[in-house]
């Protein structure tokens, strides 16, 4: 089957083999061309050329979890690790709202010193100051904990499963269970969330077979947004020596699942634009519709390193906002207005 019967069958009915899926992965030259322009149509055609913002809080780089290609990992011990205290994130998000955002997320390591009903006290402190969507990215927790926190009023949780290939993903997280993620995120779903899940691109030993899955278990999984990044090396994890993720395949998965599911909300990520400087603007020009610039102090960006070069965190967060606008126009986008809730999750 050649990549335009493809394009126009996905076009049709939303639906692709994996076949098809790693044929696509695959595409060079006119084809890749063709599949990035498709792409960047259905985006146009089902959310728009509005791109919005979501303010970055990393509140906590302390994590009990040992995810071989993360530098906040518990077992790196040259990690520098902080948490702020409740009303320094309730500041942060007010400063957030001030700047213009309408969606904070707030991300930490798996840290358990925030307890439920810490969480929902930050939640709740939150959503009486300022008109905001808050989503949550904190890692696996029990049931009564993320009904909690919607209670609470949290909007959106975000959590990729990483990899679909259940030996790849117990390999890297060692503790760790496939099957309890994957119930995690039907939890989420279930509970209500808007639910953001994604793939890393490039784990040593994943193919492309291995990504088609991954793509194939984005949709089956219903997911109202979707975050995939390229994954980076860092120097005091086991994976240190290994090669870093391709930005092609990453824009090549981003424009995949923009077809496949065209009105979800598909963030170019930062790790994308660490890896190719033009990387987030490659991903808006592909299917992303959504930038996450981080608004945290300076003093904290600088030590919530999940990986080296991270872009931006030297930047005050003013100057981050004003940066990613005019990229935005640059690129004949505008910069969303309100909370930018997924056109997905609208829909059921
Ligand atoms: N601890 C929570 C979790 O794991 O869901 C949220 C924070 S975690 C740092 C957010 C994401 O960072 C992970 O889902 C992972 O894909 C990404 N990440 C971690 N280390 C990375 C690396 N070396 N390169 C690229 N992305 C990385
Ligand atoms: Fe912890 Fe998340 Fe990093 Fe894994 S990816 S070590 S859970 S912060």
């Amino acid at each position: 089957m050649k990549v335009r019967d493809i394009l126009e069958k996905v076009l049709n009915d939303n639906i692709l083999t994996k076949d098809e899926i790693k044929l696509l992965l695959m595409a060079e030259g006119e084809d890749k061309e063709l599949l990035f322009k498709t792409a960047d149509r259905v985006r146009k055609e089902h959310v728009g050329d509005e791109v919005f913002l979501r303010g970055l809080i990393e509140f906590s780089s302390y994590c009990k979890n040992d995810c071989f290609y993360c530098g906040l990992r518990r077992s790196n011990l040259s990690a520098q690790r902080y948490r702020m205290q409740e009303d320094e994130i309730v500041e942060v998000a007010k400063r957030a709202y001030q700047m213009g955002y309408r969606t904070v997320v707030l991300q930490s390591g798996e840290d358990m010193y925030y307890n439920k009903d810490m969480l929902c006290s930050i939640i709740k402190k939150i959503k009486s100051s300022v008109d905001v969507a808050i989503t949550l990215s904190i890692g696996e927790r029990p049931f009564d904990e993320y009904k909690a926190f919607k209670d609470a009023g949290a909007d959106r949780f975000l959590m990729r499963f990483e990899t679909s290939n259940r030996q790849l993903y117990e390999k890297y997280h060692p503790g760790m269970s496939f099957e309890n993620r994957i119930e995690c995120l039907k939890i989420i779903k279930n509970l209500g969330y808007e639910l953001g899940t994604g793939f890393l691109i490039g784990l040593p030993g994943q193919t492309v077979d291995d990504l088609a899955q991954d793509i194939l278990l984005v949709k089956e999984l219903d997911a109202d947004m979707i975050g995939i990044g390229p994954f980076i090396p860092h120097p005091q994890t086991p994976l240190k020596d290994a090669k870093e993720g391709s930005v092609d395949l990453t824009l090549k998965s981003i424009a995949i699942l923009r077809l496949l599911i065209p009105d979800s909300n598909i963030p170019a990520t930062t790790a994308l634009g660490t890896l190719d400087p033009l990387g987030r603007q490659k991903g808006l020009m592909c299917g992303a519709n959504i930038v996450m610039p981080n608004v945290n102090h300076l003093q904290y960006k600088l030590k919530y390193e999940l990986y080296p070069g991270k872009i931006c965190i030297n930047e005050d967060a003013t100057k981050c906002r004003g940066c990613i606008e005019s990229i935005i126009v640059s690129l004949g986008r505008k910069v969303g207005q309100g909370k930018g809730r997924s056109r997905h999750y609208m829909k059921v």
